[in-house]
Protein backbone atom coordinates (compact mmCIF):
# COMPACT_ATOMS: atom_id res chain seq x y z
CA UNK A 1 0.00 0.00 0.00
CA UNK A 2 1.36 3.64 -1.08
CA UNK A 3 1.46 6.48 1.63
CA UNK A 4 1.56 10.12 0.83
CA UNK A 5 4.82 11.10 2.57
CA UNK A 6 2.91 13.20 5.27
CA UNK A 7 1.36 9.82 6.20
CA UNK A 8 4.31 7.97 6.89
CA UNK A 9 5.98 10.92 8.71
CA UNK A 10 2.79 10.44 11.17
CA UNK A 11 3.43 6.92 11.28
CA UNK A 12 7.30 7.21 12.44
CA UNK A 13 5.45 9.72 14.62
CA UNK A 14 3.14 7.60 16.16
CA UNK A 15 5.49 4.82 16.58
CA UNK A 16 8.00 7.23 18.68
CA UNK A 17 6.44 6.60 21.94
CA UNK A 18 7.17 2.64 21.50
CA UNK A 19 10.70 3.72 20.87
CA UNK A 20 13.15 2.13 22.94
CA UNK A 21 13.96 6.12 23.84
CA UNK A 22 10.67 6.78 24.78
CA UNK A 23 9.52 3.74 26.61
CA UNK A 24 11.94 4.24 29.20
CA UNK A 25 12.32 7.21 31.37
CA UNK A 26 14.89 9.62 30.45
CA UNK A 27 18.20 10.38 32.49
CA UNK A 28 17.77 13.64 34.39
CA UNK A 29 20.28 15.28 36.45
CA UNK A 30 23.10 13.09 34.24
CA UNK A 31 24.45 13.72 30.62
CA UNK A 32 23.61 10.51 28.60
CA UNK A 33 26.40 7.99 27.82
CA UNK A 34 24.83 7.91 24.28
CA UNK A 35 23.17 10.38 21.38
CA UNK A 36 19.77 10.15 20.56
CA UNK A 37 17.44 10.69 18.10
CA UNK A 38 16.95 14.10 17.46
CA UNK A 39 13.12 13.55 17.15
CA UNK A 40 12.95 11.49 20.14
CA UNK A 41 15.13 14.48 22.06
CA UNK A 42 13.03 16.59 20.87
CA UNK A 43 8.95 15.18 21.62
CA UNK A 44 10.49 14.26 25.58
CA UNK A 45 11.94 17.73 26.12
CA UNK A 46 8.46 19.45 24.44
CA UNK A 47 6.03 17.18 26.45
CA UNK A 48 7.78 18.58 28.81
CA UNK A 49 6.92 21.88 28.48
CA UNK A 50 3.56 20.86 28.34
CA UNK A 51 3.69 21.08 32.16
CA UNK A 52 4.28 24.41 32.24
CA UNK A 53 1.50 27.08 32.74
CA UNK A 54 0.22 28.61 29.61
CA UNK A 55 2.07 31.93 29.14
CA UNK A 56 -1.44 33.44 28.12
CA UNK A 57 -3.21 32.24 30.84
CA UNK A 58 -0.52 33.88 33.19
CA UNK A 59 -2.18 37.26 34.53
CA UNK A 60 1.18 38.00 37.23
CA UNK A 61 3.74 38.63 34.40
CA UNK A 62 4.22 41.87 33.08
CA UNK A 63 6.03 40.44 29.75
CA UNK A 64 5.06 39.66 26.43
CA UNK A 65 3.60 36.75 25.76
CA UNK A 66 1.83 37.05 22.28
CA UNK A 67 3.83 38.36 19.32
CA UNK A 68 2.64 38.77 15.62
CA UNK A 69 3.88 36.17 13.21
CA UNK A 70 6.61 38.36 11.45
CA UNK A 71 8.14 38.81 15.05
CA UNK A 72 8.37 35.33 15.29
CA UNK A 73 10.14 35.42 11.91
CA UNK A 74 12.84 38.20 12.86
CA UNK A 75 13.68 36.46 15.61
CA UNK A 76 14.29 33.28 13.33
CA UNK A 77 16.21 35.08 11.07
CA UNK A 78 18.32 36.90 13.71
CA UNK A 79 19.48 33.36 15.49
CA UNK A 80 23.05 34.04 14.71
CA UNK A 81 23.00 37.72 14.99
CA UNK A 82 25.08 38.71 18.45
CA UNK A 83 24.52 42.42 19.20
CA UNK A 84 27.65 42.91 20.56
CA UNK A 85 29.54 42.61 16.99
CA UNK A 86 28.76 45.61 16.09
CA UNK A 87 31.68 45.79 13.63
CA UNK A 88 30.25 42.67 12.21
CA UNK A 89 26.95 43.56 12.23
CA UNK A 90 26.65 47.34 12.15
CA UNK A 91 22.94 47.41 10.96
CA UNK A 92 21.97 45.63 13.82
CA UNK A 93 23.87 48.19 16.08
CA UNK A 94 22.30 50.75 13.87
CA UNK A 95 19.04 49.34 14.55
CA UNK A 96 19.68 50.04 18.20
CA UNK A 97 21.30 53.06 18.14
CA UNK A 98 18.15 54.38 16.10
CA UNK A 99 15.63 52.49 19.33
CA UNK A 100 17.69 54.63 21.59
CA UNK A 101 16.90 58.27 19.28
CA UNK A 102 13.33 57.10 19.03
CA UNK A 103 13.10 56.84 22.98
CA UNK A 104 14.90 59.38 23.53
CA UNK A 105 12.53 61.41 21.18
CA UNK A 106 9.30 59.49 22.80
CA UNK A 107 10.34 60.80 26.59
CA UNK A 108 10.72 64.12 25.11
CA UNK A 109 14.40 64.65 25.41
CA UNK A 110 15.76 68.41 24.58
CA UNK A 111 18.01 66.96 22.47
CA UNK A 112 17.28 63.38 21.35
CA UNK A 113 19.76 63.33 18.65
CA UNK A 114 22.60 63.34 20.86
CA UNK A 115 21.45 61.26 23.67
CA UNK A 116 23.34 58.26 24.56
CA UNK A 117 21.58 55.18 25.86
CA UNK A 118 21.71 51.47 25.50
CA UNK A 119 19.98 48.28 24.95
CA UNK A 120 20.09 45.76 28.13
CA UNK A 121 18.45 42.18 28.67
CA UNK A 122 15.86 44.23 30.30
CA UNK A 123 14.59 47.01 33.11
CA UNK A 124 17.08 44.92 35.55
CA UNK A 125 20.44 45.99 33.70
CA UNK A 126 19.18 49.14 32.97
CA UNK A 127 18.08 50.44 36.38
CA UNK A 128 21.68 49.14 37.63
CA UNK A 129 23.48 51.18 34.78
CA UNK A 130 21.24 53.82 35.33
CA UNK A 131 22.24 53.30 39.21
CA UNK A 132 25.92 53.65 38.38
CA UNK A 133 26.18 56.51 36.94
CA UNK A 134 24.15 58.18 39.65
CA UNK A 135 26.41 56.87 41.95
CA UNK A 136 29.51 58.01 40.06
CA UNK A 137 28.16 61.44 39.22
CA UNK A 138 27.75 61.62 42.94
CA UNK A 139 31.31 60.92 43.95
CA UNK A 140 32.20 63.33 41.07
CA UNK A 141 30.23 66.03 42.92
CA UNK A 142 31.61 65.20 46.02
CA UNK A 143 35.56 65.13 45.51
CA UNK A 144 34.91 68.48 44.00
CA UNK A 145 33.62 69.57 46.95
CA UNK A 146 36.15 68.16 49.22
CA UNK A 147 33.92 65.96 50.72
CA UNK A 148 33.86 61.91 51.63
CA UNK A 149 32.10 59.36 49.00
CA UNK A 150 31.67 56.39 51.71
CA UNK A 151 28.56 56.57 52.52
CA UNK A 152 26.46 57.08 49.66
CA UNK A 153 22.67 56.49 49.47
CA UNK A 154 19.23 56.17 47.54
CA UNK A 155 15.67 57.30 47.62
CA UNK A 156 13.07 54.73 46.53
CA UNK A 157 9.50 54.32 47.15
CA UNK A 158 8.52 50.81 47.10
CA UNK A 159 10.92 49.00 44.54
CA UNK A 160 10.90 45.99 42.26
CA UNK A 161 13.54 43.63 43.42
CA UNK A 162 16.53 44.92 40.73
CA UNK A 163 16.92 48.33 43.01
CA UNK A 164 17.47 46.18 46.13
CA UNK A 165 20.14 44.36 44.18
CA UNK A 166 21.78 47.49 42.70
CA UNK A 167 21.82 48.55 46.20
CA UNK A 168 23.27 45.37 47.38
CA UNK A 169 25.59 44.47 45.17
CA UNK A 170 27.26 48.51 45.19
CA UNK A 171 27.16 48.59 49.31
CA UNK A 172 24.34 51.92 48.78
CA UNK A 173 22.02 52.78 51.70
CA UNK A 174 18.84 51.96 50.49
CA UNK A 175 15.97 54.77 51.79
CA UNK A 176 12.62 52.69 50.60
CA UNK A 177 9.70 54.78 51.37
CA UNK A 178 7.43 52.35 53.25
CA UNK A 179 3.89 52.06 52.64
CA UNK A 180 1.27 53.45 55.35
CA UNK A 181 -1.67 52.70 55.95
CA UNK A 182 -3.65 53.72 52.50
CA UNK A 183 -0.62 55.19 50.89
CA UNK A 184 1.42 52.72 48.75
CA UNK A 185 3.60 54.77 47.34
CA UNK A 186 6.09 57.42 47.55
CA UNK A 187 5.11 61.40 47.93
CA UNK A 188 7.65 64.09 47.83
CA UNK A 189 7.10 64.65 51.53
CA UNK A 190 8.29 61.39 52.17
CA UNK A 191 11.08 61.93 49.40
CA UNK A 192 12.73 65.17 50.90
CA UNK A 193 12.62 63.31 55.07
CA UNK A 194 15.51 61.26 53.55
CA UNK A 195 17.07 63.65 51.19
CA UNK A 196 20.88 65.10 52.43
CA UNK A 197 24.11 65.52 50.46
CA UNK A 198 24.93 61.58 50.45
CA UNK A 199 21.52 60.80 48.14
CA UNK A 200 23.11 59.85 44.60
CA UNK A 201 19.56 60.28 43.34
CA UNK A 202 15.68 59.68 43.74
CA UNK A 203 13.92 56.90 42.12
CA UNK A 204 10.63 56.56 41.48
CA UNK A 205 8.74 54.14 39.47
CA UNK A 206 6.24 54.77 36.79
CA UNK A 207 4.24 51.74 37.46
CA UNK A 208 4.91 50.01 40.94
CA UNK A 209 4.85 46.39 41.17
CA UNK A 210 2.66 45.87 44.05
CA UNK A 211 -0.67 48.17 42.25
CA UNK A 212 0.23 49.28 39.11
CA UNK A 213 -0.17 52.86 40.55
CA UNK A 214 2.36 55.85 39.04
CA UNK A 215 4.63 57.63 41.63
CA UNK A 216 4.60 61.80 41.26
CA UNK A 217 7.25 61.85 39.47
CA UNK A 218 6.79 65.56 38.67
CA UNK A 219 5.69 66.03 42.30
CA UNK A 220 9.15 65.08 43.24
CA UNK A 221 10.79 67.13 41.15
CA UNK A 222 9.20 70.30 41.95
CA UNK A 223 10.30 69.71 45.66
CA UNK A 224 13.69 68.87 44.87
CA UNK A 225 14.36 72.04 42.87
CA UNK A 226 12.68 73.75 46.11
CA UNK A 227 14.95 71.68 48.01
CA UNK A 228 17.90 73.26 45.99
CA UNK A 229 16.84 76.71 46.09
CA UNK A 230 16.27 76.43 49.92
CA UNK A 231 19.59 74.61 50.44
CA UNK A 232 21.67 74.26 47.28
CA UNK A 233 21.48 70.57 47.53
CA UNK A 234 21.15 68.85 43.74
CA UNK A 235 19.78 66.04 43.94
CA UNK A 236 18.79 64.04 40.53
CA UNK A 237 16.38 61.82 39.44
CA UNK A 238 16.62 58.36 37.31
CA UNK A 239 12.57 57.28 36.30
CA UNK A 240 12.08 53.37 36.31
CA UNK A 241 9.85 53.11 33.89
CA UNK A 242 9.72 49.40 33.06
CA UNK A 243 6.52 49.39 32.39
CA UNK A 244 5.27 52.90 31.98
CA UNK A 245 7.70 54.56 29.77
CA UNK A 246 5.88 52.50 26.86
CA UNK A 247 2.62 53.56 28.76
CA UNK A 248 1.86 57.40 29.74
CA UNK A 249 3.71 58.69 25.92
CA UNK A 250 1.12 56.94 23.93
CA UNK A 251 -2.38 56.92 26.59
CA UNK A 252 -1.74 59.84 29.00
CA UNK A 253 0.67 62.54 27.20
CA UNK A 254 0.17 65.33 29.18
CA UNK A 255 1.72 63.24 32.12
CA UNK A 256 4.85 65.21 33.05
CA UNK A 257 7.09 62.73 33.92
CA UNK A 258 10.02 62.16 31.62
CA UNK A 259 12.90 64.82 29.85
CA UNK A 260 10.68 67.65 30.06
CA UNK A 261 11.50 67.68 34.15
CA UNK A 262 15.18 68.61 34.12
CA UNK A 263 16.12 66.85 37.10
CA UNK A 264 14.90 63.48 34.97
CA UNK A 265 18.61 62.19 34.15
CA UNK A 266 17.74 58.95 32.91
CA UNK A 267 14.81 56.45 32.16
CA UNK A 268 14.82 53.00 32.16
CA UNK A 269 12.31 50.58 30.36
CA UNK A 270 11.65 47.19 29.46
CA UNK A 271 11.77 46.57 25.59
CA UNK A 272 9.68 43.18 26.45
CA UNK A 273 6.95 44.75 28.98
CA UNK A 274 4.67 47.21 27.07
CA UNK A 275 7.37 47.68 24.19
CA UNK A 276 6.00 44.51 22.92
CA UNK A 277 9.41 43.02 22.02
CA UNK A 278 10.28 39.39 22.67
CA UNK A 279 11.65 38.67 25.92
CA UNK A 280 14.68 39.48 26.29
CA UNK A 281 15.08 43.66 25.96
CA UNK A 282 15.66 46.69 27.93
CA UNK A 283 16.82 50.05 27.52
CA UNK A 284 18.31 52.80 29.57
CA UNK A 285 18.65 56.55 28.12
CA UNK A 286 20.57 59.35 29.47
CA UNK A 287 19.09 63.07 29.15
CA UNK A 288 22.53 64.22 28.10
CA UNK A 289 25.62 63.26 27.12
CA UNK A 290 26.84 64.51 30.63
CA UNK A 291 25.04 62.70 32.90
CA UNK A 292 27.07 59.03 31.64
CA UNK A 293 30.40 59.65 33.11
CA UNK A 294 33.02 58.56 30.95
CA UNK A 295 34.62 56.46 33.18
CA UNK A 296 31.60 53.98 32.65
CA UNK A 297 32.50 53.20 28.97
CA UNK A 298 34.81 50.90 27.85
CA UNK A 299 36.40 50.72 24.39
CA UNK A 300 36.96 47.02 22.53
CA UNK A 301 39.26 46.49 19.48
CA UNK A 302 39.14 42.69 19.37
CA UNK A 303 35.85 42.94 17.19
CA UNK A 304 37.33 44.79 14.41
CA UNK A 305 36.56 48.69 14.83
CA UNK A 306 36.92 50.35 18.50
CA UNK A 307 33.68 50.01 19.77
CA UNK A 308 32.32 52.11 23.12
CA UNK A 309 30.25 49.33 25.18
CA UNK A 310 28.90 50.53 28.51
CA UNK A 311 26.60 47.67 29.73
CA UNK A 312 27.09 44.23 31.88
CA UNK A 313 26.89 41.51 29.41
CA UNK A 314 29.06 41.05 26.28
CA UNK A 315 27.47 38.79 24.06
CA UNK A 316 23.82 39.25 23.57
CA UNK A 317 20.74 37.97 20.97
CA UNK A 318 20.41 40.71 18.42
CA UNK A 319 16.67 40.01 17.83
CA UNK A 320 14.76 41.57 20.18
CA UNK A 321 15.84 44.86 19.35
CA UNK A 322 15.88 44.03 15.73
CA UNK A 323 11.53 43.10 17.11
CA UNK A 324 11.94 46.33 18.71
CA UNK A 325 12.82 48.36 15.43
CA UNK A 326 10.23 46.53 13.73
CA UNK A 327 7.39 47.22 16.01
CA UNK A 328 8.40 51.15 16.31
CA UNK A 329 8.03 51.08 12.19
CA UNK A 330 5.36 48.72 11.90
CA UNK A 331 3.06 50.31 15.19
CA UNK A 332 3.92 53.70 15.15
CA UNK A 333 2.25 55.84 18.04
CA UNK A 334 -1.53 55.17 16.87
CA UNK A 335 -0.33 51.63 16.71
CA UNK A 336 0.97 51.14 20.66
CA UNK A 337 -2.32 53.85 21.64
CA UNK A 338 -4.78 51.47 20.22
CA UNK A 339 -3.33 48.11 21.48
CA UNK A 340 -2.43 49.94 25.06
CA UNK A 341 -5.68 51.80 25.23
CA UNK A 342 -7.18 48.36 24.80
CA UNK A 343 -5.30 46.86 27.68
CA UNK A 344 -6.58 49.99 30.23
CA UNK A 345 -10.17 49.29 28.72
CA UNK A 346 -10.09 45.66 29.88
CA UNK A 347 -8.23 46.55 33.10
CA UNK A 348 -11.43 48.72 33.96
CA UNK A 349 -13.67 46.27 33.09
CA UNK A 350 -12.16 43.89 35.28
CA UNK A 351 -12.06 46.53 37.82
CA UNK A 352 -15.51 47.10 37.46
CA UNK A 353 -16.59 43.58 37.75
CA UNK A 354 -14.69 42.43 40.61
CA UNK A 355 -15.53 45.51 42.38
CA UNK A 356 -19.39 44.64 41.83
CA UNK A 357 -18.66 41.18 43.70
CA UNK A 358 -19.57 41.43 47.53
CA UNK A 359 -16.12 40.72 49.08
CA UNK A 360 -13.78 42.52 47.50
CA UNK A 361 -12.05 46.39 47.38
CA UNK A 362 -10.58 47.87 44.52
CA UNK A 363 -6.83 49.45 45.29
CA UNK A 364 -6.28 50.72 41.90
CA UNK A 365 -8.43 50.49 38.74
CA UNK A 366 -6.49 50.56 35.60
CA UNK A 367 -7.13 54.03 34.92
CA UNK A 368 -4.53 55.44 32.69
CA UNK A 369 -4.25 58.62 34.36
CA UNK A 370 -2.70 56.45 37.70
CA UNK A 371 -0.68 53.93 36.47
CA UNK A 372 -0.31 50.70 34.22
CA UNK A 373 -3.42 48.68 32.65
CA UNK A 374 -3.32 46.93 35.56
CA UNK A 375 -6.04 46.18 38.72
CA UNK A 376 -5.22 45.21 42.33
CA UNK A 377 -8.11 44.79 44.91
CA UNK A 378 -8.20 43.07 48.34
CA UNK A 379 -10.74 41.23 50.49
CA UNK A 380 -12.85 43.90 52.68
CA UNK A 381 -11.41 44.08 55.73
CA UNK A 382 -13.33 43.64 59.12
CA UNK A 383 -15.45 40.58 57.84
CA UNK A 384 -14.82 36.98 58.08
CA UNK A 385 -15.33 35.33 54.49
CA UNK A 386 -14.43 32.17 54.74
CA UNK A 387 -11.60 32.21 52.07
CA UNK A 388 -8.58 33.98 51.67
CA UNK A 389 -7.05 35.52 48.35
CA UNK A 390 -4.34 32.88 48.38
CA UNK A 391 -7.49 30.32 48.31
CA UNK A 392 -8.99 32.14 45.43
CA UNK A 393 -5.77 32.22 43.22
CA UNK A 394 -5.41 28.49 44.01
CA UNK A 395 -9.00 27.56 43.54
CA UNK A 396 -8.49 29.80 39.98
CA UNK A 397 -5.33 27.47 39.09
CA UNK A 398 -7.45 24.90 38.27
CA UNK A 399 -8.53 26.38 35.24
CA UNK A 400 -5.17 27.37 34.01
CA UNK A 401 -5.21 30.83 35.48
CA UNK A 402 -2.74 32.37 37.37
CA UNK A 403 -3.76 35.30 38.99
CA UNK A 404 -1.22 36.02 41.54
CA UNK A 405 -2.35 36.65 45.37
CA UNK A 406 0.80 38.19 47.73
CA UNK A 407 1.22 40.18 51.08
CA UNK A 408 2.87 43.98 50.28
CA UNK A 409 6.15 45.02 51.49
CA UNK A 410 6.81 46.85 54.29
CA UNK A 411 5.05 48.53 56.25
CA UNK A 412 1.70 46.93 54.91
CA UNK A 413 2.43 43.16 54.99
CA UNK A 414 -0.59 42.51 56.83
CA UNK A 415 -2.47 43.59 53.44
CA UNK A 416 -3.05 40.53 51.07
CA UNK A 417 -3.62 42.08 47.28
CA UNK A 418 -4.06 40.34 44.57
CA UNK A 419 -3.40 42.07 41.00
CA UNK A 420 -3.91 41.34 37.14
CA UNK A 421 -1.56 42.90 34.50
CA UNK A 422 -3.33 42.94 30.90
CA UNK A 423 -1.64 42.74 27.63
CA UNK A 424 -1.91 42.58 24.60
CA UNK A 425 -3.41 39.45 23.63
CA UNK A 426 -5.75 38.90 26.46
CA UNK A 427 -8.68 40.55 25.03
CA UNK A 428 -11.85 41.26 26.49
CA UNK A 429 -13.48 37.94 25.13
CA UNK A 430 -10.96 36.16 27.44
CA UNK A 431 -11.60 38.54 30.41
CA UNK A 432 -15.10 37.40 30.77
CA UNK A 433 -14.51 33.88 30.27
CA UNK A 434 -11.61 34.72 33.56
CA UNK A 435 -14.61 36.72 34.63
CA UNK A 436 -16.58 33.58 34.96
CA UNK A 437 -13.76 31.70 36.30
CA UNK A 438 -13.78 33.87 38.78
CA UNK A 439 -17.35 34.38 40.11
CA UNK A 440 -17.50 30.83 40.45
CA UNK A 441 -15.09 30.14 42.50
CA UNK A 442 -16.06 33.17 44.56
CA UNK A 443 -19.16 31.29 44.66
CA UNK A 444 -17.49 27.79 45.49
CA UNK A 445 -16.25 29.05 48.98
CA UNK A 446 -19.41 30.40 49.85
CA UNK A 447 -20.64 26.99 49.38
CA UNK A 448 -17.64 25.50 51.64
CA UNK A 449 -15.83 27.80 53.33
CA UNK A 450 -12.41 26.69 54.01
CA UNK A 451 -12.00 25.69 58.07
CA UNK A 452 -7.61 25.93 57.63
CA UNK A 453 -7.02 29.12 54.90
CA UNK A 454 -3.87 28.63 53.05
CA UNK A 455 -1.32 30.97 53.98
CA UNK A 456 0.90 32.57 51.55
CA UNK A 457 3.77 30.27 52.15
CA UNK A 458 1.71 27.23 50.94
CA UNK A 459 0.47 28.63 47.68
CA UNK A 460 2.97 29.83 46.81
CA UNK A 461 3.90 33.92 45.49
CA UNK A 462 4.05 35.41 42.22
CA UNK A 463 5.26 38.51 42.80
CA UNK A 464 7.12 39.65 39.08
C1 LIG B 1 9.70 44.42 35.61
C2 LIG B 1 10.26 45.55 36.36
C3 LIG B 1 11.63 45.65 36.57
C4 LIG B 1 12.59 44.59 36.11
O1 LIG B 1 12.54 44.53 34.72
P1 LIG B 1 13.05 43.29 33.85
O2 LIG B 1 12.82 43.78 32.47
O3 LIG B 1 12.18 42.14 34.22
O4 LIG B 1 14.47 43.06 34.19
C5 LIG B 1 12.10 46.76 37.24
N1 LIG B 1 11.28 47.71 37.69
C6 LIG B 1 9.94 47.65 37.51
C7 LIG B 1 9.08 48.75 38.01
C8 LIG B 1 9.38 46.56 36.84
O5 LIG B 1 8.06 46.51 36.64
Amino acid sequence: MLHKKDDVREMLEDAIYASSDLSVSMPKFKMPEKEHDPRHAFRVVVDELMLDGNSRQNLATFCQTWAEPEIHEIMDLTIDKNMIDKDEYPQTAELEARCVHILADLWNSPDAANTLGTSTTGSSEAAMLGGMALLWKWRERQKAAGKPTDKPNIVTGPVQICWHKFTRYWDIEHREIPMEGDRLIMTAEEVLKRCDENTIGVVPTLGVTFTGQYEPVKEVSDALDKLEEDTGLNIPMHVDGASGGFLAPFCYPELKWDFRLPRVKSINTSGHKFGLAPLGVGWVVWRDIEDLPEDLIFYVNYLGGNMPTFALNFSRPGGQIVAQYYNFLRLGKEGYRKIQQACYDTAMYLADEIGKLEPFEILYDGDPHHGIPALAWKLKEGVDHGFTLFDLADRLRTRGWLVPAYTMPANRQDLAVQRILVRHGFSRDLASLLMDDYRDAVNHFVKHPVTTPLSEEEAGSFKH
